[in-house]
C-alpha cells in the first residue's frame, strides 16, 4: 500500500508562492499525472515528495507516515528525471545496479535483478557501455531501469520522455503504461504534454499558477472542463474560445449569433466549442449557423483542420479528410449547440 497525500501544502521561494493550497490524495497503485504549463509548480510538487524540497507549510504523507523533514533516502521513492542523471563514469550495469549496491544487496542477487530489468527495457546487450556511448533513448531507458530495479513505494517521473524523438516517445509511452500496470506501483508523473497526460493517467491534476485547477479522469477533464484554463489547455487543436454575451438563450459575439445557448443572462461570457463539434454544413442542411471565409486548410492524415474567419478571430473545425475547400472560399458552418460550454469571463468558471 502506498498512497500519497497532500494536506494544505504551500511552497514559497522567498516571497514567491510556487505551490498554494495543495490538497490531493494519490491512491495506492494509481498513475497520477500532474499536467500544466511551464512554471506552474509541477516539479516543485514532485520534489517535495522526493524530499529534495521541503514544504513551507502543510503536511505530506506516504500512507500514514508524515514525511515532512524525512531524509530522501528514507522515503523509499524512486525518481526518473528528464535529464536522466546517470553516473558518467559507471557502466550501464553499474548505473542500473546502483540503488541495490547502496542497499547492500549481495552481488549475485544484484546481477540477477540487473539482468532482469535490462531485458525488460532491451538493454541486455549494452551492460558494459558507458552513458556517453549510448543514444538519448537508451540513456533514458537506463534511467528507467535504475528506477525499477527495486520496487519502491512510489515512482516519481519528471518529463521522462521529453528528450526523445517523436517515434521513440510514443513507443516508450506505451512501455511505461504497461510497466506501471504490471508493477502496480503508485506513480506520479509530471508533464506539460496533454497527450502524454491523457494517454497515461488514471487521473490528471491540471495545475496552473501553483494550484490544482481540476482533478479528474482524462475523460472528465476533456468532456467536462470546470474552468476556462482547463478547457483551453486540454485538446489538440485547442477548443475555440469566443468572447461575447448571452441573454434569452442567444449568444452574440463579433461575427456569430447562436440560438439555443445557456439559460442565464451574462454580459461577459466566453463560449467554448471543440473543433470536432463544429461542422461544415452539408448542401441539404437548412440550419447553417454562419457563413465564413476559409483562412487555412491543413490535412493531418485522418482528417482536415479548417480555420475560418469569424469577426476578428479564427475558428477551427475538424472536417473530413476529403474536404476540398480552398482558402477565401465561403463555407456554411454548423455548430453542435448541445456541445458548447459557457464560461464566466471574469471568474473564468464554467457557468453552463
Ligand atoms: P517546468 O515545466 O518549466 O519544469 P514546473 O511547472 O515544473 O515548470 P516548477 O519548476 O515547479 O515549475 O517551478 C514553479 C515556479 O517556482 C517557477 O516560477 C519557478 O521559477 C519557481 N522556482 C522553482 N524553484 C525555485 C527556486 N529554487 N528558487 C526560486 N524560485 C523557484
Amino acid at each position: 500500500m502506498a498512497s500519497v497525500t497532500f494536506n494544505n501544502v504551500y511552497k514559497k521561494f522567498g516571497e514567491f508562492l510556487a505551490v498554494a493550497n495543495f490538497n490531493l490524495e494519490i491512491r495506492d497503485k494509481e498513475f497520477l499525472v500532474l499536467l500544466g504549463p511551464s512554471g506552474c509548480g509541477k516539479t516543485t510538487t514532485m520534489r517535495m515528495i522526493a524530499g529534495l524540497e521541503e514544504a513551507t507549510s502543510g503536511d505530506i504523507y506516504i500512507d500514514t507516515d508524515r514525511i515532512n523533514g524525512v531524509l530522501p533516502k528514507y522515503r523509499d521513492v524512486a525518481m526518473v528525471f528528464q535529464s536522466y542523471a546517470l553516473y558518467p563514469h559507471l557502466t550501464v550495469e553499474d548505473n542500473i545496479g546502483y540503488p541495490l549496491k547502496i542497499r547492500k544487496v549481495p552481488p549475485a542477487e544484484r546481477k540477477r535483478r540487473i539482468l532482469e530489468v535490462a531485458r525488460r527495457v532491451e538493454l541486455e546487450t549494452m551492460l558494459s557501455r558507458l552513458p556517453k556511448e549510448l543514444s538519448g533513448g537508451q540513456r533514458q531507458r537506463v534511467a528507467l531501469a535504475r528506477a525499477i530495479v527495486r520496487t519502491p513505494r512510489v515512482f516519481l517521473m519528471d518529463e521522462p520522455l521529453s528528450n526523445l524523438d517523436a517515434k521513440l516517445r510514443t513507443q516508450m509511452r506505451a512501455e511505461l503504461k504497461h510497466l506501471q500496470h504490471e508493477l502496480q506501483v503508485t506513480t506520479i508523473y509530471v508533464t506539460h504534454d496533454q497527450i502524454e497526460a491523457m494517454t497515461l493517467a488514471h487521473r490528471v491534476a491540471v495545475m496552473n499558477k501553483g494550484v490544482i485547477e481540476q482533478l479528474g479522469t482524462p475523460r472528465e477533464i476533456y468532456s467536462d472542463p470546470r474552468t476556462l484554463f482547463v478547457a483551453g489547455f486540454i485538446g489538440s487543436p485547442p477548443m475555440n474560445l469566443i468572447p461575447g454575451e448571452v441573454g434569452d438563450g442567444v449568444f452574440v459575439s463579433d461575427g456569430l449569433t447562436l440560438g439555443g445557448i445557456g439559460r442565464a443572462t451574462h454580459s461577459h461570457t466566453v463560449l467554448g466549442v471543440r473543433p470536432e463539434d463544429v461542422h461544415v454544413a452539408g448542401a441539404e442542411e437548412g440550419d447553417v449557423n454562419l457563413v465564413a471565409p476559409i483562412y487555412s486548410v491543413e490535412l493531418t492524415g485522418e482528417n482536415t483542420l479548417v480555420s475560418v474567419r469569424l469577426g476578428g478571430r479564427l475558428m477551427t473545425l475538424r472536417a473530413d479528410k476529403s474536404f476540398a475547400g480552398q482558402i477565401d472560399q465561403e463555407i456554411g458552418i454548423k455548430i453542435a449547440t448541445d456541445r458548447v460550454f459557457l464560461f464566466d469571463g471574469e471568474t473564468q468558471l464554467r457557468i453552463d
